[in-house]
């Protein structure tokens, strides 16, 4: 059994207004696929091993019952980022973007020294710069901004490839965590290879699911903050099962996103509580999902690239 869910998003996010994904219904429960549209079926070969893992085998057994997120704060105006923070149920890491096209560093300094003072000298601060900066802006700016946060945890992705976020990682005192380097790289070992970070981020649906995160992680070597592709709470369950199943957690996890999504497909969303996602797995709610079902045209598209996508992980298991 299949469904197509379409969910308008709070704010706009990667360019998108809509969350569009489809739930897939196996003998372990339900499983979501939602590759962002613009991705080929190879590209989503990996979102639906996850789906597909989710629906027909389950997870292995969490070593723990609740997950530590943080509440992520969009570049955005000062006073915005101190609402989110101050709305994000007892989160104490916020991960702030930053390095957004068209904005200064005086901004993004601004809206750290305005993060810092909503989630206290005991919160901790991280950035993330997908990948916005080159070696040398990094290098220059990475100081600024640790200075402007009162300290930061770490940056995320300072730099779009894997060579350059090694130099930034040596001349930088800041912990550097990869993310784009691992999840949208041929080889993620690369960055574990050229001791390019401290930290792997890592993403169930693009990394092809829980046991592939969890086999990543070991192989990688590096302590793991798992992070969502701002899934429906069926596919938040999926990063909440591979946080869960971790040897260790050292850091809070980016998996707090159902509240960018106006609605969602379970009667129980995976809400944080007191800075917390409880380690569950919600059922999709048949009223929630009639809320949000997508018109024919685009179950049409998804069935159609439900296909396509099988045909590619048929092809590369045989
Ligand atoms: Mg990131």
């Amino acid at each position: 059994m299949t469904e197509v869910f379409s969910i308008p998003l709070r704010t706009r996010f990667r360019g998108i207004t809509v969350r569009e994904g489809m739930l897939l219904r196996g003998d372990a429960g339900w499983g979501e696929f939602s590759p962002f549209l613009e991705y080929d079926a190879a590209t989503s070969a990996g979102w639906l091993a996850c789906a597909r893992e989710a629906a027909d085998l389950g997870w292995p057994a969490p070593v723990r019952d609740s997950v530590p997120v943080n509440v992520t704060v969009p570049a955005c105006p000062p006073d915005e980022a101190v609402a989110i923070v101050r709305r994000s149920q007892g989160c104490r890491t916020a991960k702030v973007k930053v390095a957004e096209r068209g904005q200064s560093v005086a901004e993004d300094q601004a809206r750290l020294e305005a993060v810092r003072e909503a989630i206290g000298p005991a919160g901790l601060v991280r950035v993330d710069a997908n990948g916005g900066w080159s070696v040398d802006e990094a290098i220059t700016r990475i100081p600024l901004l640790d200075r402007a946060a009162g300290g930061l945890e770490y940056v995320e992705q300072p730099c779009a490839e894997v060579e350059e976020l090694a130099v930034v990682h040596r001349r930088v005192g800041v912990p550097i965590a990869a993310d784009e380097s691992i999840r949208r790289a041929v080889d993620p070992y690369r960055v574990r290879d050229l001791a390019a970070a401290d930290i792997a981020v890592l993403k169930v649906q693009p990394l092809g699911g829980v046991r592939a995160c969890l086999r990543i992680a070991e192989d990688i070597g590096l302590p793991v903050v798992v992070s969502s592709a701002v899934e429906s709470s069926i596919g938040i369950a999926a990063g909440v099962a591979l946080a869960a199943a971790l040897p260790s957690l050292e850091h809070a996890c980016g998996l707090a996103t159902v509240q960018l999504l106006t609605d969602d497909v379970v009667a129980d969303p995976l809400l944080p509580v007191d800075g917390a996602l409880p380690v569950r797995r919600p059922e999709v709610d048949d009223a929630a999902l009639g809320r949000v079902v997508a018109p024919p045209d685009r179950v049409a598209h998804w069935r159609a690239r439900l296909a396509d996508v099988e045909a590619v992980l048929e092809d590369r298991r045989s």
